[in-house]
């Protein structure tokens, strides 16, 4: 049976500089595309591949498909064999070694497994040619001879730019190339016009109108983990390093790294410092954390950092100064192409892969009257955005910058990034006198409650800083409410917090025990420290501690001060936060192991691996994990597991390893969460696919169990800890001035004053203890909607579930 014409022919290219999760782009537009009824195709080396098209004597094949297929995703399921990377073998992508095919047809399953590989496989350039109308001439003719006329581009401000260039001059082309004969009249009026789509594939986060570009969250965990490795050498000899690391306009690595690493100063484009002197500057302030005790100090210099005449201020200038003024044995660290370098982290996978998704809507959508979209991420949304305006906002930083607008080019940033500097100031620097008068100062005792997560301690750590910096006095409980009751309690000091900042687990110790254990004894020991404030950092049972306290102020004037939960889990189950600390520095560690466990598939057998992981009740984890490993089955709580979700489970799985390549071991991940039955364990479930599987394929599990609560937090969460505690903190302090305010002994606190901190879209909102319980579904700890919970829908998307299951 013929094939069915397909919807639209979409080709997707990486252009500009590489960046980790561009493979999750094309991985995801591929797919997406396919599974709307596309034919696919991916461009080698950027731009310069369009231009240089397919030589003749390597025509891509038309797509055959298995006979008597009529189902688009089956006949393109394995299109090409994998000889994607194999074919028209390049060196370098200018290099003289390019010959063959540019413009390659793909299938479903020439992308499997893309996203845990850093770079592009495809390759990029930067094209001159394609700058030219005769290269745009080329690169159109080329397309055309291929029957495509929408493409995906992933790149930088250059590329979109290019892509909409292309798109502008496209009638022009085409009729050119028909009065040249290099088309058909009909071939002009098919391709009147070309859609085209961009995607930000930039290390920098240097685009307007997104959030985040694809690629920026892997650098940053480049530069943390070069940070944390710096940390203990400077420390052992006492030592200063100067770090450079990329970001010739935008400083938001240099910020980000800053923040997240402890750096002591940072020296940014948009932001350089306002005094006559840096250096004095920096000096008095290294000297200052020398002179507490510190024993390391850090300097993070962006690229293109100046001062405020643009001068430029380079590393080794920087090192002079601290080796000369200070006397420190200071070295340079430039950390270079490593941070372009390595496997995306779990949010260059996650998100990569909806706005892959995404772009693959726009482009059915596309007509010739719509704009050039780019897809970006706002609030946490997937969002498309007028492609020019945004590249002409990012233009505008530069311009700002060129003309010492400072405040302009700030302006110009999302005000997370304005809120990260205040943050870094706030948490890197010790300030000679504290803030604020006497009588506004505060007692604030910090505990920790329920399981460890990454980022408790950094968010500590910036309570602690920013108490300080202010003149309130921190009080560490250790083992939350039962230390409390025991007298486990210490002033924190600036530097004894210092190291707090990578440090996974619970600094202070924790514990899930509520204060019902004992009210009364609990609201004694408020009363004797004459705490002023209380910051609980923890997962549901915080939120159950601060509902108790709150319910508990009827009789306990004590507990009449400003009380924050501050949401910290890596089941990431609090009601109404899209984000707990601690659930990003996880998903990670499921991703690192998940990576681990599918390679050794490639070694033995076809097998699937069924993981385990935590969450409790919630399937957080177990969800996001599944989209960020591309695992083809997932099991959460919220859906249960019931003996026909196995049988069809079995049924899929069979299908699947039936469709692939004889001979090629693969291996496949199913998430399981902890709780999702009660009967069919993780054991039965591996047992039934095994037995299942019989000759097809074998069967293996694995627990992660508490390997995704330790290790060292991910850069996302500390900085998300900083962000968060220091709004807790001016939560608290304003709610105390309020409590000032009152007449007499006996204050009130408002019901306001005890709240939990969430994240909602990129807003922060804190929501009263009393407003939460409506949204809580308290028996099984987690909230009565959660947000993520339709990427379970898109998991079985992205593994053609529905449509293997259906072919018979
Ligand atoms: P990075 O942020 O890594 O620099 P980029 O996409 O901005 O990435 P550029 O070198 O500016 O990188 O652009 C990549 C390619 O896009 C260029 O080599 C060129 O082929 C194409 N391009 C850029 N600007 C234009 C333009 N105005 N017209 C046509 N093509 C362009």
């Amino acid at each position: 049976m013929a094939d069915k014409k397909p919807k639209m022919k979409l080709a997707v290219l990486t252009s500009g500089g590489d960046s980790a999760g561009m493979n999750a782009v094309v991985r995801a537009v591929v797919k997406a595309a396919i599974l709307k009824g596309c034919e696919t195709y991916v461009v080698r080396e950027g731009y310069e591949g369009l231009v240089r098209g397919n030589s003749d004597e390597c025509k891509t094949e038309k797509v055959s498909g298995s006979k008597g297929q009529e189902d688009s995703l089956l006949n393109n399921l394995r299109f090409g064999d994998g000889e994607l990377l194999k074919d028209g073998t390049s060196d370098h992508p200018t290099g003289r070694t390019l010959r063959g095919r540019y413009i390659v047809r793909v299938g479903w399953d020439d992308v499997r497994g893309w996203f845990a590989q850093g770079g592009t496989l495809i390759g990029t350039a930067r094209s001159m040619t394609f700058k030219t109308v005769e290269g745009r001439l080329n690169a159109a003719h080329n397309l055309i001879k291929e029957g495509i006329d929408a493409i995906a581009v992933c790149g930088g401000d250059g590329s979109l730019t290019g892509a909409d260039v292309f798109r502008a001059e496209w009638p022009k082309l085409v009729s050119d190339l028909q009065a040249q004969g290099r088309i058909t009249a009909e071939q002009a009026k098919q391709h009147g016009h070309l859609k085209i789509v961009g995607m930000v594939g930039s290390i920098d986060n240097d685009m307007s109108m997104t959030d985040m570009t694809i690629g920026a969250p892997t650098a940053l965990h480049r530069i943390c983990e070069a940070i944390d490795n710096i940390d203990s050498t400077a420390s052992s000899h006492s030592r200063a390093f100067v770090l450079e690391v990329m970001g010739r306009h935008c400083g938001w690595l240099a910020l980000m790294g800053g923040v997240s690493g402890g750096a002591d100063y940072i020296l940014l484009p948009e932001r350089p410092p306002t005094v006559d002197s840096w250096e004095d500057q920096m000096c008095d302030l290294i000297k200052g954390h020398r002179d507490a005790g510190k024993r390391k100090s850090i300097v993070i210099v962006a690229e293109g950092a100046h001062d405020k005449n643009l001068k430029p201020i380079h590393a080794d200038y920087v090192k002079d100064v601290l080796t000369e003024r200070l006397g420190l044995d200071t070295r340079v660290t430039t950390l270079g192409h490593t941070q372009r370098g390595g496997r995306p982290c779990a949010m260059d996978r996650i998100l990569p892969t909806l706005q892959g998704v995404e772009a693959v809507d726009a482009l059915l959508d596309a007509t010739p009257d719509t704009p050039s979209y780019m897809i970006g991420i706002q609030n946490g949304r997937i969002v498309r955005v007028p492609l020019m305006e945004a590249v002409k906002m990012t233009h505008s930083v530069a311009e700002a910058i060129k003309v010492k607008d400072f405040d302009k080019a700030m302006s110009l940033r999302d005000p997370e990034f304005v809120e990260a500097l205040e943050g870094f100031k706030a948490t890197s620097v010790l300030e000679k006198e504290p803030k604020l008068a006497h009588h506004l100062r505060m007692r604030v005792a910090i505990m920790h409650i329920g399981a460890p997560a990454g980022g408790m301690n950094a968010a500590t750590r910036t309570a602690v800083r920013y108490c300080i910096r202010q003149g309130h006095k921190p009080f560490a409980i250790h083992n939350g409410f039962p230390g409390l009751l025991d007298d486990d309690i210490n002033q924190l000091s600036w530097l004894g917090v210092d190291n707090w900042m990578t440090r996974g687990g619970s600094e202070l110790g924790t514990n899930r025990k509520l204060p019902d254990i004992d009210l009364g004894g609990v609201a004694a020991k408020f009363q004797q420290y004459k705490f002023n404030a209380l910051i609980m950092i923890g997962g549901f049972e915080a939120y159950k501690a601060l509902s108790i306290l709150e319910q508990a102020r009827k009789h306990y004037p004590a507990f009449h001060v400003p009380m924050v939960h501050l949401p910290a889990t890596i089941s990431n189950n609090v009601p109404m936060t899209e984000f707990s600390l601690g659930s990003d520095t996880s998903l990670n560690a499921l991703v690192d192991a998940c990576d681990a466990i599918k390679q050794s598939a490639s070694a033995s057998r076809n097998r699937v691996f069924v993981v385990e992981v935590q969450g409790g009740k919630c399937g957080y984890l177990a969800t996001m994990g599944a989209l960020a490993t591309g695992a083809c089955i997932v099991y959460t709580p919220e859906r249960g597991i019931t003996l026909d979700m196995l049988r069809n489970d079995v049924k899929y799985l069979k299908k699947r390893y039936s469709l692939d390549i004889k001979g090629k071991n693969e291996g496949r991940i199913v998430l399981k969460n902890e709780t999702a039955s009660e009967v069919y364990s993780l054991e039965v479930i591996t047992k039934m696919f095994k037995e299942e599987g019989g000759k097809m394929f074998d069967s293996r599990s694995a627990s992660l169990g508490h390997t995704l609560q330790g290790g060292i937090p991910s850069p996302t969460d500390r900085a998300r800890a900083v962000r968060l505690a220091l709004k807790c903190m001016s939560f608290m302090e304003h709610h105390h001035q309020l409590l000032l305010k009152q007449p007499g002994n006996l204050k009130k606190a408002n019901v306001d004053s005890a709240a939990v901190i969430t994240i909602q879209g990129s807003g922060v909102i804190f929501v009263p203890a009393t407003e939460m319980q409506e949204h809580a579904d308290t028996a099984n700890r987690r909230g009565t909607q959660e947000g993520w919970a339709k990427v379970a829908d898109l998991v079985e998307d992205l593994v053609a579930r529905k449509q293997i299951l259906e072919k018979e």
